[in-house]
């Protein structure tokens, strides 16, 4: 077992074939679960590391959203935002959260004060003042928030164009930048607040976590609601494009029943990929870094890599006007 566990850690991009001959050789036949998992995540990766990734033509701008806190949403923005950077695409990601927990993993200092979204929002800075590189990855732009954020809502909330101040200020960098994004991900804050309307004023396409837990469903009528005003009163192009189970644990019946209720209602936005809960992932962010980076053969950021390939292999949604 010791050998094995080496050789399918620390074995470079070549051998993991060999790593994964080994595991076929000593688990292919038996009964072990252990065995049949670790050769069956060694199989994807193997996968999903020789598929490559087709480019959308035009920049998608996905926002990650779900009023709910802690259902994923920040892991799910820099982990997706970090397979596609590792890919070779050019991402970048928007912290519209006061915690600005997506700065932190991804490597971004953000203490009170540091130029930020919040200097965007306000109008005091653009955001290529604001936009940092990520440590772990060249094509990786964040432009971090900082707990200032919290004050936004309140100070915009008299400004008649209060719900377009990140769309205005997105659309001019894009304009002058000479990276040409593939992708963005809007990282939303736990509320239907002035915030996240601006963050849905912005995107394209929003992509909603959703934990797999009893209460999975619960307010996901008041959030698809909220996107349906955006819909009709300023971003008519905005489509709930994808729906993502996260922390999904393989030994329960209720993953499955969560993923089932959500397929049986949503089934065109419904990823096949699930995530699953796995430590590794949540003590990621405690390093800086994504999953992606920090153990790239775990099974959390295969899943990642598989949930990012999806999107990919998808594209954007079309609309017939
Ligand atoms: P949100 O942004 O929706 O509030 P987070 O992404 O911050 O949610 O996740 C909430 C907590 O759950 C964090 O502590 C995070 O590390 C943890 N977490 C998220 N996804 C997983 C997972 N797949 N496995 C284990 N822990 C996870
Ligand atoms: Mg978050």
């Amino acid at each position: 077992m010791a050998n094995v566990s080496r050789e399918t850690s620390d074995s470079s991009p070549e051998g993991i074939e060999s790593a994964n001959d080994v595991l076929r050789r000593i688990f292919g036949d038996s009964d072990s679960s252990v065995g049949a998992d670790l050769l069956d995540e060694s199989n994807r990766l193997e996968k999903v590391s020789q598929s490559t990734f087709p480019r959308s033509r035009s920049t998608r701008i996905i926002a990650v959203a779900n009023q709910k806190g802690g259902v994923g949403k920040t892991t799910t923005t820099v982990n997706l935002a970090s397979a596609f950077a590792e890919a070779g695409m050019n991402v970048l990601v928007l912290d519209m959260d006061p915690q600005g927990n997506a700065s932190t993993a991804l490597g971004i200092r953000h203490p009170s004060g540091t130029a930020s979204i919040y200097d965007v929002i306000e109008g005091r800075k653009s955001v290529s003042d604001v936009v940092q590189v990520c440590p772990d990855f060249d094509t990786l732009d964040v432009v971090p928030s900082t707990i200032d954020l919290s004050g936004a809502e309140l100070e915009i909330a008299t400004l008649d164009n209060r719900t377009e101040l990140l769309k205005e200020a997105l659309d001019t960098y894009l304009k002058q930048s000479a990276r040409h994004y593939d992708y963005i991900f809007i990282d939303c804050a736990p509320s239907l607040g002035l915030l996240v309307l601006n963050s849905l004023r912005t995107a394209h396409e929003v992509l909603i976590p959703i934990q797999a837990e009893y209460y999975a469903l619960e307010g996901l009528g008041q959030l698809l609601k909220t996107i349906q005003l955006v819909q009709s009163s300023f971003n008519p192009d905005l489509d709930i494009s994808m729906m993502l189970v996260t922390m999904y644990d393989r030994r329960t019946m209720l993953s499955k029943e969560v993923y089932e209720e959500v397929e049986r209602h949503y089934p065109q936005v419904l990823l096949k990929a699930t995530i699953p809960r796995a430590v590794r992932i949540s003590e990621a962010p405690s390093f800086a870094q994504s999953i992606i980076a920090y153990d790239p053969k775990s099974a959390g950021a295969i899943a990642y890599r598989e949930a990012a390939l999806e999107i990919a292999r998808r594209g954007a949604p079309v609309h017939d006007k």
